[in-house]
């Protein structure tokens, strides 16, 4: 178990591990599935800038903590920065989301410097992970920006698109920021109609996911086809269609939510199909 803590100890062991990013990048040790992540006292002895320490918490009594880092900063050999997104498998699940923590983290510190009001300089907190300016008193907490997330199901078919924006060649669920005023049954309708032309109906959720980059809370849902036909976005799709269980073109990889989706409705309507056989 996790437990959070907002104020940094007199003293942090040098065994700690820390969650060291450069531009969004985490350090990793490439060589050591095992002990993946760097110590505090390798990451005191890089030779670059370090700023924004914070600490975490402690996972059974292990402490982490997260710090930035100047670009072109000379790590050792065995180590690296990658993207988190594809250390989803060598971290394992639970240090990949408490990465992710520490990623916003680190991001908000960062972009929080000062105050947005009156451009002070800001200071923590210590009962919540939160700064405060101390000229105007205008408290500043990590962003986090919903996000929905639907499934279109019909007659057996979910409706997966190709965004202008994806990172690799693959087809997934519809995504949509949510709006100032907007509930999220209201963003998933307007999303799903600005986006492909269709209406939906019988929207129900499935699951929520933290998704770091850079501070999204996924928030998915699944919805039956209701009427219209398929008239693609052409700023934000390059096309979209409606696929089968058995006939599904390349999804995202393993680790996010769309993904689960996905798996979800191969798992029942694979099942409903060999059923109806
Ligand atoms: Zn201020």
């Amino acid at each position: 178990m996790f437990v959070k803590r907002y104020t940094i100890p007199e003293k942090i062991d040098d065994a700690s591990r820390v969650f060291c990013f450069n531009d969004g990048l985490l350090l990793i040790n490439k060589d050591d599935p095992d002990n993946s992540l760097p110590s505090f006292l390798e990451v005191s002895r890089l030779n670059g800038n370090l700023s924004e320490w914070h600490y975490l918490g402690e996972q059974d009594g292990a402490p982490s903590c997260c710090v930035g880092v100047d670009e072109g900063v000379e790590v050792p050999e065995s180590f690296e920065f990658r993207d988190l997104r594809s250390l989803y498998s060598f971290l394992g699940i639970e240090l990949w989301r408490l990465a992710g923590y520490a990623r916003q983290v680190v991001d908000w510190g960062i972009n929080f410097r000062y105050c947005g009001r009156c451009g002070r300089e800001t200071s923590f907190m210590n009962v919540e992970r939160a700064k405060v300016c101390d000229h105007c008193g205008l408290v500043s907490y990590p962003r986090i920006s919903p996000a929905m997330i639907v499934a279109v199901i019909s007659d057996g078919k979910i409706l997966l698109a190709r965004g202008r924006r994806f990172r690799g060649p693959y087809y997934s669920v519809l995504a949509g920021f949510v709006e100032p005023a907007e509930s999220l049954e209201e963003c998933v309708t307007r999303e799903v109609r600005e986006e492909v032309g269709i209406e939906i109906e019988n929207i129900r959720y499935f699951h929520s996911q933290s998704w770091p980059f850079p501070d999204s809370l996924m928030i998915a849902f699944f919805a039956d086809y209701r009427s219209g036909e398929l008239t693609i976005d052409p700023v934000e799709i390059i096309d979209a269609g409606w696929f089968s269980p058995d006939n599904l073109p390349k999804i995202p990889p393993v680790g996010s939510i769309a993904r689960k989706m996905i798996d979800e409705f191969k798992s029942i309507y694979s099942r409903r199909h060999r059923i109806s056989d």
